[in-house]
């Protein structure tokens, strides 16, 4: 199963603010710089990808030297202003670096709920990849809210990035945490916590162990990640969960390496028995 992971063509890399910044609130340059030249390395190698990256609130509160992230919404969104071009310039400037372009791509609920601008979303992905840009995906913080009749808000990055996946029909979908992969019960507070290495089907029990709400920075837990497995299978894609501190373990998941968890569907091998 994992040697297919080698076949991707299109892969969704999705890149969470634990794995961004370092606990006290300051940017990780280092991880950010080898996630762009691997990214830029997959590229050259011919391969599409795509990155869908959290951090803007938490980019925004380090750039104007906030001690703490603000709880109103207009303070949010505004925070989220700043810190969406900060992280662009960051990230330009490190593509830019190992020789690539990226391009900036904010997408809201209702654009890709309505049946058209969803087609434009689509050809926009399409000619970024065409034209061998590397697009760098997020919700619009800026401007989504939850509403009641019109929905802007994807709820977390988690299942952004799963749509990600499904609109732009891509093959793997590589969920960078700051943890290893899913565990039978969160090792944070169960130290003998064991890590499935694959999970084939998204189940009721393995939701009741995704536990609760997640790190400091995070928001999603392993629920959300789950939800985007669930996602991900059902558009016959696999998805990789697993630890984003060193980014290099993106080619030893495409290289078929045993890393983290993987999700996908269980092939039948010809002659097997079919329930
Ligand atoms: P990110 O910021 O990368 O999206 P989150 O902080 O939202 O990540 O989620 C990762 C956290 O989820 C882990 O650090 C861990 O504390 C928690 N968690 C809860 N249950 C589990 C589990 N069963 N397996 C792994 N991690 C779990």
């Amino acid at each position: 199963m994992r040697a297919s992971l080698k076949n991707s063509k299109r892969i969704v890399v999705k890149v969470g603010t634990s794995t961004l910044m370092y606990p006290n609130g300051n940017v990780n340059l280092r991880t950010i710089e080898k996630l762009a030249m691997v990214l830029s390395d997959l590229c050259n190698e011919g391969k599409e990808v795509v990155l869908v990256s959290s951090g803007a609130i938490g980019v925004g509160c380090h750039k104007l030297q906030l001690p703490e992230r603000p709880t109103t919404i207009p303070e949010q969104q505004a925070i989220a202003a700043v810190g969406q071009s900060e992280l662009m310039h960051i990230y330009s400037k490190f593509f830019g670096e190992y020789g690539h372009t990226v391009g900036q791509v904010l997408l809201t609920r209702d654009v890709i709920d309505y049946p058209i601008s969803r087609k434009n979303v689509i050809n926009t992905f399409n000619m970024l990849i065409e034209k061998g840009i590397v697009p760098i995906v997020n919700e619009n913080d800026t401007v989504a809210i939850e509403e009641i009749e019109h929905l802007t808000k994807f709820g977390d990055n988690d299942r952004l990035s799963a749509i990600v996946l499904e609109v732009i029909q891509a093959d793997l979908l590589i969920m960078l945490s700051d943890i290893d992969g899913f565990y039978d019960s969160n090792p944070n507070e169960f130290p003998d916590s064991t890590m499935f290495t694959e999970i084939n089907q998204i189940t009721p029990e393995l939701q009741a162990l995704a536990g609760g709400k997640g790190s400091a920075f995070g928001t999603g837990g392993m629920f959300t990640k789950l939800a985007a497995a669930e996602k991900v299978l059902k558009n016959g894609g696999k998805m990789v969960l697993t630890n984003g501190n060193n980014p290099s373990v993106i080619f030893d998941i495409i290289n078929g390496d045993a890393v983290g968890t993987l999700f996908a569907t269980k092939q039948l091998v010809k002659g097997e028995n079919r329930i």
